[in-house]
C-alpha cells in the first residue's frame, strides 16, 4: 500500500493546461521533493493533493483510499506555505490550536497536543506572542506546530524556507529533516532550491511545465539524469 498515489492527474484553468497526466506513488515514510523551475505547477499539484484545488482529470489516493471529494479537513494531510500563513491576531498557542478547535477536539487534548509539539519545536518560551513578535524561523516553527498537532498521515511543504536568510535555512533544513526521523511521516516538500532537493530527499521528482521529467534518489538523478533538462537543474557536470 502506497502512502500517496497520484494517478494520470489533470488541472487546467479554462485553456491554461497546468498539470498534464502526472502520476507518482510515495512509500510511507518516504521524504519526496518536488522541484523544477517556477510555475511548472509544484504549488498546484500540492494544493491539489490538500484538496485547496479542485481536480480536472485523475485520481489521488491516500493509504488506498480515493480523496478526491474528500473535504480538506478531513483528508488527514497538513500544508506549510511558504509565507507560513499564521493568524497575526492570535497568540502562537492559539495559532496552532485552532484547527483542532474547529475539529471540535476537547480543550485537554488540545493543550496536550500543542504542549507537546512545542516540547519538540522549542516553542514553549514563545506559546504567548504574537506573531509579530517572532522572526522568520520562530514563524515557520509556528507553522510546523500547526500542522504537526493535527497527527497528519501526510505534510505538504511549499518553500517553507524560501523566506528565511541562507544560514537560518541551512539550519531548518536539520531541523526539518529531524523532525520528519522524529514523526516517520510522509512528506511532500518543494522547493526549487537544488541543494535543498538533494541533501534532504529520499527521491526527487523533476518537474518541468505541468509534468514529470524523472523520479529518482538524488544520487540516481545526478548520476543518471535522462535527459539535459534534468542534468541542467540538478547542476550535474554531465
Ligand atoms: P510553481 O509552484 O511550480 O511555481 P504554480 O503551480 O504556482 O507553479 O503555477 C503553475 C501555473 O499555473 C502557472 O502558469 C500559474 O500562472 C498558473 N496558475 C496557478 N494558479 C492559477 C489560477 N488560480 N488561475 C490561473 N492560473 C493559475
Ligand atoms: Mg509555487
Amino acid at each position: 500500500m502506497s502512502s500517496v498515489k497520484i494517478l494520470e492527474l489533470y488541472k487546467d484553468y479554462g485553456a491554461l493546461e497546468v498539470i498534464h497526466g502526472v502520476s507518482f506513488d510515495i512509500e510511507h515514510g518516504e521524504f519526496v521533493i518536488l522541484v523544477g523551475p517556477s510555475g511548472c505547477g509544484k504549488s498546484t499539484l500540492l494544493r491539489m493533493i490538500a484538496g485547496l484545488e479542485s481536480i480536472s482529470d485523475g485520481k489521488i489516493l491516500i493509504d488506498d483510499r480515493v480523496i478526491n471529494n474528500v473535504a480538506p479537513k478531513d483528508r488527514d494531510i497538513a500544508m506549510v506555505f511558504q509565507n507560513y500563513a499564521l493568524y497575526p491576531q492570535m497568540t502562537v498557542e492559539k495559532n496552532m490550536g485552532f484547527g483542532l478547535k474547529l475539529k471540535g477536539l476537547p480543550k485537554a487534548q488540545i493543550s496536550a497536543k500543542i504542549a507537546q509539539a512545542a516540547e519538540i519545536l522549542d516553542l514553549k518560551p514563545l506559546l504567548d506572542r504574537k506573531p509579530g513578535q517572532l522572526s522568520g524561523g520562530q514563524r515557520q516553527r509556528v507553522a510546523m506546530g500547526r500542522a504537526m498537532v493535527r497527527d497528519p498521515k501526510v505534510f505538504l511543504f511549499d518553500e517553507p524556507l524560501s523566506n528565511l536568510d541562507a544560514k537560518l535555512r541551512v539550519a531548518m533544513r536539520a531541523e526539518i529533516k529531524a523532525l520528519h526521523h522524529r514523526l516517520g511521516s510522509t512528506i511532500i516538500y518543494v522547493t526549487h532550491d537544488q541543494v535543498e532537493a538533494m541533501t534532504m530527499a529520499d527521491r526527487i521528482v523533476v518537474m518541468q511545465g505541468g509534468h514529470i521529467e524523472q523520479i529518482g534518489a538524488p544520487l540516481e538523478l545526478y548520476d543518471n539524469p535522462d535527459n539535459m533538462f534534468v542534468a541542467g537543474f540538478l547542476g550535474s557536470p554531465s
